[in-house]
């Protein structure tokens, strides 16, 4: 056959938009050229329907190895019990939780999207919001922040059988033993979507939802730096409250509900390139060297936070514990909208994404704000002494967003600074 050269000039392009550019998207790393491999390896062509070990195909002994790889490494990084690593995206592990634990139409409480939730956290353009009955809970307008003793008079008034936690834009650690009290005082169980600041949770950074959640969904492309993908983990296996029993007439346990909702539940064949590519991630994430990396994706945060303040702009909640910040632009400039502010950051190859801030008066395509994440330019080897100037550009762009001269100006800065800091240098 022959090569797909349209194809193959596409992905050079690629690469160079990403090896030209700060890359400042919260949901966005740079996977270890072990990952690509992997990712782009010949176990694409396998077929593995079910777990290790049970198969519903031949010819699965040597993915088994590499899957049971996989979930003993993920389960030592977090101090699980148990872990299930097919889930092809963070949006598959939610829908298979959900599947697994609700019936249609039953309530969840989840945290509002325009305050930072996400959509399968009940928004009624999402499955979530369309097969059960979502109420949400959002931030305290004075302060930002999450109000847990708001949380817990809704959850008391709506009596959902699922609380859910975790956020794709909000900068602020969440308490996990107080949420698990409001669950157990209404009787529902509690889900961690901990997609965004997982990697920040396996090193210790923040505050740890296992001990006390039921059930861990995160995705693997963020913080953790793997792949494109999606893990559900649970502390401690417990039997299923909701009543289901095997064909034994045992009552199942929550491992094998949940292993069911992901499989034949919500998907079919698992995706066993990715999950080797998971395998190496969880490695990785295991070593000092990712500990070392976490941390300075928090102080670039903490440091790129306080330049953007110095410069005018407000933070939401006032700062940041993480990854990432949501940047209100109104207070510097009123009139500029989140998206006016994306296009003209992306014509100086500054990626962002424009963001609503909370209670926001403008349309989610127009937005008041942007979201700014630390975890891809970390991986390039940005410290806090390039977080200033990274600052300084955002602002010249953003305070002249119509001078042709400045953005260019902006845009040859930007280029001159990324490429100290190669990305694929064997691409
Ligand atoms: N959950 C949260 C909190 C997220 O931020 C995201 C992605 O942005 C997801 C789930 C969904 O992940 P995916 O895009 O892999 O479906």
């Amino acid at each position: 056959m022959k090569r797909d050269q349209i194809v193959f000039d596409l992905i050079q392009e690629e690469l160079q938009r990403q090896e030209n550019g700060i890359e400042l998207i919260a949901s966005e790393n740079f996977v270890s050229p072990q990952v690509l491999e992997a990712a782009g390896s010949i176990l694409t062509n396998k077929y593995a329907e079910g777990l290790p070990f049970k198969r519903y195909y031949g010819g699965c002994e040597v993915v088994d190895q590499i899957e049971q790889l996989a979930i003993d490494r993920l389960k030592q990084l977090f101090g699980v019990a148990w872990a299930n690593v097919q889930p092809h995206s963070g949006s598959q592990a939610n829908a298979a939780v959900m599947l697994g634990v609700l019936k249609p139409g039953d309530k969840i409480l989840g945290f509002d999207l325009s305050h930072g939730g996400h959509l399968t956290h009940g928004s009624p353009v999402n499955f979530s919001g369309q097969l059960y009955t979502p109420s949400f809970y959002g931030v305290d307008k004075e302060t930002g922040l999450i109000n847990f003793d708001k949380i817990r008079e809704i959850a008391i008034k709506e009596q959902p059988k699922l609380i859910i936690c975790g956020a794709s834009s909000y900068s602020r650690d969440w308490d996990y033993e107080t949420l698990r009290k409001i669950a157990d005082e209404v009787g529902a169980l509690l889900l961690a979507d901990i997609s965004h600041p997982s990697g920040m949770i396996a090193t210790g950074l923040l505050n740890n939802p296992i001990p006390h959640c039921h059930i861990i969904t995160s995705t693997t492309h963020k913080t953790l730096r793997g792949p494109r993908g999606g893990i559900i983990m649970m502390g401690e296996d417990f039997v299923n409250p909701m009543g289901y029993k095997n064909l034994k007439g045992e009552p199942k346990m929550m491992s094998a509900v949940l292993d069911g909702a992901v499989f034949p539940g919500t998907q079919g064949g698992p995706l066993e390139h990715i999950i080797a590519a998971k395998a190496i991630a969880f490695g990785e994430a295991l070593t000092d060297e990712y500990k070392t990396y976490m941390k300075q994706v928090k102080t670039n945060a903490n440091v790129l936070a306080n330049a953007m303040v110095d410069l005018g702009y407000a933070v939401i909640s006032g700062g940041t514990d993480n990854h990432l910040m949501l940047i209100d632009l109104r207070p510097k400039h009123p009139d500029l909208t989140g998206k006016l502010a994306e296009n003209t950051l992306v014509l100086c190859d500054i990626t962002i994404n424009k963001n609503a801030v909370p209670f926001e008066t403008r349309s989610p395509f127009v937005t008041s704000g942007i979201r700014l994440g630390t975890a891809a330019i970390t991986t390039r080897g940005l410290t806090e002494s390039e977080m200033p100037e990274i600052a300084q550009l955002i602002d010249e762009a953003l305070t002249n967003p119509t001078n042709e001269v400045v953005i260019a100006s902006v845009k040859a800065r930007v280029h001159l600074l990324m490429k100290k800091f190669p990305l694929y240098p064997n691409l």
